[in-house]
């Protein structure tokens, strides 16, 4: 769902109080636009002109009008009836609870509480009433009925792709699962008639949103719009997997407040989803390096040595080891080490953006090369051996040792054990003077400055 701008109204006679009001919420909120008004006159003007409010807020005591009248008055327009509106008041008047309903009132925050708190209520107020963004898949045979049902939900901000059949639906969706639309192309929530008249109905769409493309009722909600007031007919409905109904023809309020719930529910379940994978990325990211780490090897490498096995393409792992790293932390101190760590894994990242880079250990990582040679594989490690030497992180001057196995020398490894070949190479390079890169051979390991003289 896209973030759109936040246009709240001010009305408030005191020149201090929206000041204070109108600077707190630009400072407080992203994209958000305040119009002032001084009494109910200014803000009567601004709504005359046609002009949008995702919230008003207004003092109980105008300079013209009582706060509660201009609350009728907004409720009473075409354009502003479903507009909330906040009255901030001085005090709990106890006549906002006896008259407040009537009037139309949202809700209202008692000014003593502070600005501060008048901020985070309205940021969680808007959190709990902006389900009104989204985009809907209409699906109606009738032009009337359509015609008059998409101005509805226009006039209340959501953007709506009408199809007449549920075929055309299918191939919308089908599109979009399939990756052929843009992701900007999905929709938030379907909305179908369930009498249409092409051979599917609207009962056939709703199964197979829920069973060929295995939308969940909260990944998807569904909607749907019957002219029965048959329960018998309306279990069915619920039965064939949709979220709620409406009966035709629609009383708008309840049509919106429908798909207000329904918006909610997909905003939850995108939220829920951003959040799995937010961390499902932090568990498988070390967080001083930013490269992956070993869990998420664990997890994977099996995967993706199957995967180039499948394919018949050979696959490299290298581990590398910093040389003499103990020396860097006692000499310069944990800290430097540290920064030392940090700017090899972004290195590492860098030159191979496209490759499984891993923190192996406290100062050892690996690299998983699918599809590539072992020739190959060399000549990235000793480029990758050049380039740390010329790196010198925070100023400090280190190599690395790195060990190299193919699944062409081993072709019955697992990735623990091409992993074990690879760390018997590196230990060998070690013992060879450190700073060099050798391969590992079913014969011995052999370095690859000899290979290459
Ligand atoms: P070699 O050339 O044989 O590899 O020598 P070395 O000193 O690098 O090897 P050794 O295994 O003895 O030391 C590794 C050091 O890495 C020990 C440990 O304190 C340090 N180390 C491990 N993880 C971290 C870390 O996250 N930050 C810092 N600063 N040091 C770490
Ligand atoms: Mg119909
Ligand atoms: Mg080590
Ligand atoms: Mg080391």
């Amino acid at each position: 769902m896209s973030q759109k701008q936040t246009s709240i109204m001010v009305v408030d006679g005191s020149e201090v109080s929206r000041t204070i009001i109108g600077r707190i919420l630009e400072n407080e909120m992203n994209n958000v636009s305040i119009t002032s008004c001084a009494n109910a006159e200014e803000a009567l003007e601004h709504l005359g002109n046609w002009e949008r409010f995702d919230l008003i807020t207004t003092s109980l005591m105008l300079p013209d009008l009582d706060g509660l009248d201009l609350c009728r008055k907004i409720r009473s327009s075409e354009r502003h009836h479903y507009t909330p509106v906040i009255v901030v008041s001085g005090d709990a008047d106890s006549r906002l609870l006896r008259e407040g309903f009537a009037a139309g009132v949202t809700d209202y925050f008692d000014k003593s509480s502070g600005y501060k708190a008048f901020v985070e209520f309205i940021k969680s107020f808007l959190q709990r009433n902006s389900g009104l963004v989204g985009k809907i898949l209409y699906v109606e045979d009738s032009p009337t009925a359509a015609a008059i049902t998409r101005r509805i939900m226009e006039k209340h901000g959501l953007k709506v792709v009408h199809v007449t059949h549920a075929e055309q639906a299918l191939e919308l969706l089908e599109g979009v699962s399939n990756g052929w639309a843009d992701k900007e192309d999905g929709f938030d929530i379907i909305v179908t008639d369930f009498f249409l008249k092409g051979k599917l109905t609207g009962g056939d769409l709703l199964h197979a949103i829920r069973t060929r493309f295995h939308y969940s009722q909260q990944e998807m909600p569904v909607l749907v719009i019957t002219v029965t007031d048959n329960q018998k007919k309306q279990a069915e409905v619920f039965h064939a997997g949709a979220n709620d109904f409406v009966t035709k023809p629609i009383f708008e309020e309840i049509f919106i407040a429908r798909i207000r719930s329904l918006l909610l529910i997909k905003q939850q379940f995108i939220a829920l989803k951003h959040q799995a994978e937010e961390m499902s990325r932090l568990a498988s990211t070390d967080s001083l390096t930013g490269v992956r780490s070993k869990r998420y090897l664990l997890d994977n490498g099996k995967r993706i040595l199957t995967t180039c096995a499948k394919k018949q393409q050979p696959l490299s792992a290298l581990i590398m080891d910093i040389d003499h790293f103990k020396r860097i932390n006692d000499l310069l101190g944990h800290l430097t080490g540290d920064h030392v760590l940090a700017a090899i894994g972004e290195l590492l990242n860098q030159l191979f953006p496209d490759d499984v880079v891993v923190r192996f250990g406290g100062e050892e990582f690996s690299i998983i090369f699918s599809n590539i040679r072992p020739e190959q594989a060399m000549q990235h490690a000793e480029k990758l051996r050049y380039e740390i030497e010329a790196l010198s992180p925070a100023n400090v001057d280190v190599t690395v040792s790195i060990g190299v196995a193919s699944t062409l020398e081993y072709p019955n490894a697992d990735i623990t054990k091409l992993l074990a070949q690879a760390d018997k190479a590196l230990y060998a390079a070690k013992e060879r003077g450190r700073n060099r890169v050798c391969v590992a051979r079913t014969e011995g390991p052999e370095d690859v400055q000899a290979l290459a003289s």
